[in-house]
């Protein structure tokens, strides 16, 4: 009998696939550092780096090298038993962070998950069960567990899904006044992103994030700080928070933490850990010794001053070229950001028109993303060249023309 031939297009996924996405028209099958191509043999630069994921670019030698090498001698054991590449890791981002503890998980969700948990249960452990009030942002997003997608400020995702966590407090970013208003001894944890990523982009001010660190101190609550998009090396410093010189009490990586690979950690003090003990938490393959080992790669490849310091490089192309744009259409009402994410926010006269742009840019062979309805944003690979900016910055260029002229 023969097999089933299946199509593989773009139609096929309004078929199969639950429709919670709405994806691009062509499907990619290959990438190799910055470019990927489509079935149609189409060439793209990659400034999209899979939201914020593939920091290395796509295949890096080294990662291919640890998949290969790793595949080939242990994938999963489950946490029954540990691993070796999950202790090296978790000791290398030790060695490289605020934290004593790491907890490992398969998404940025699911480290957040584990967080907020800690966060209620140490201070229930601490302190008292009454002491649950969690405070975070507007536009802010943790995840789509209910938990997380609650904690997130954009009611619309969590809406229609049944009785939300309780206890959850949102006001605006940036706005200390606003925390210090719903702040009380009954909170256990402020929750934020150092850079708020798909709220537009928008990073937290100095101030902001001291004054934050400042009421968690005066209030016995836990500064949580979500780094799933803004963490390794992202910013330009490993994790972003140190921009700020202000530390966190639980910190929650992903995204860019396996360079594609899904794994995520989250990473606390001795003291609120002692509050965990065996059954209270766990995952059947976080930590699994497989995205561990490439991690530990990822890591190793990131945290070097080679690659850190080359953000800030590539970031400045980034924004010249942006600017330039901006000199000859009058776009962008701000440009921001930390390091290598970047947001650029449309002016009035031109809102509502940034998917048209990342449209638009596709068809030119470039590939971006969006924050919102009115910010182009831009989340590459750490190690793209130099050439690849340009030349993707000159089909970026093309694309905007054809958009703003039509
Ligand atoms: C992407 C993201 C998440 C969710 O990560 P998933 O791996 O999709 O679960 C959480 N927080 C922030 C800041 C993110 O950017």
């Amino acid at each position: 009998m023969a097999a089933e031939k299946i199509a593989v297009t773009r139609e096929t996924f309004d078929n199969v696939i639950l429709p919670v996405y709405a994806p691009a028209q062509f499907v990619p099958v290959k990438g190799k550092g910055s470019r990927v191509w489509d079935q149609q043999g189409k060439e793209y630069i990659d400034f999209s780096g899979g939201i914020a994921v593939t920091a290395l670019g796509h295949c890096h030698p080294a990662l291919v090298e640890t998949l290969k090498s790793q595949g080939e001698t242990l994938w999963h054991t489950s946490n029954v038993f540990t691993n070796e590449p999950a202790l090296r890791l978790a000791s290398k981002l030790i060695k490289a962070t605020f934290a004593d503890r790491v907890f490992f998980a398969n998404s940025g969700a699911e480290a957040n998950e584990a967080a907020f948990k800690l966060a209620r249960y140490y201070a229930c452990k601490r302190h008292s069960p009454f002491k649950s009030k969690i405070i975070a942002f507007h536009n802010a997003f943790h995840g789509r567990t209910l938990f997380t997608v609650t904690v997130g400020g954009q009611p619309k995702y969590s809406d229609g899904f049944g009785p939300k966590p309780a206890d959850i407090v949102h006001v605006p970013f940036n706005d200390l006044d606003a925390v210090k208003a719903v702040i009380d001894d009954h909170t256990c944890a402020i929750v934020v992103e150092p850079i708020q990523g798909e709220g537009g982009v928008v990073p937290a001010t100095q101030e902001f994030m001291q004054g934050l660190r400042d009421l968690c101190d005066q209030h016995q609550a836990l500064l949580v700080l979500d780094e799933v998009q803004s963490g390794m090396g992202r910013s330009g410093k490993l994790f972003a928070y140190e921009h700020y010189g202000v530390q966190p009490d639980i910190l929650t990586s992903a995204k860019a933490l396996g360079g594609g690979f899904p794994v995520s950690a989250m990473l606390t003090t001795n003291e609120i850990a002692s509050t965990m003990a065996p059954g209270v938490h766990g995952t059947t393959y976080g930590g699994n010794p497989l995205a561990c080992a490439i991690a530990e790669t990822a890591l190793d490849i990131i945290n070097t001053p080679e690659v850190l310091e080359g953000v800030d490089l590539r970031r400045q192309q980034f924004v010249g070229a942006l600017q330039a744009m901006d000199a000859k259409y009058d776009l962008f009402s701000d440009i921001r950001g930390k390091g290598l994410l970047i947001g650029a926010a449309l002016k009035p006269q031109h809102a509502g028109k940034a998917r048209d742009i990342l449209n638009a840019a596709a068809a030119e062979g470039v590939m971006v993303l969006v924050a919102g309805t009115d910010v182009m944003r831009f989340a590459p690979s750490l190690i793209i060249e130099p050439a690849d900016i340009e030349e993707g910055m000159r089909r970026f260029a093309t694309a905007v023309g054809k958009v703003i002229a039509g």
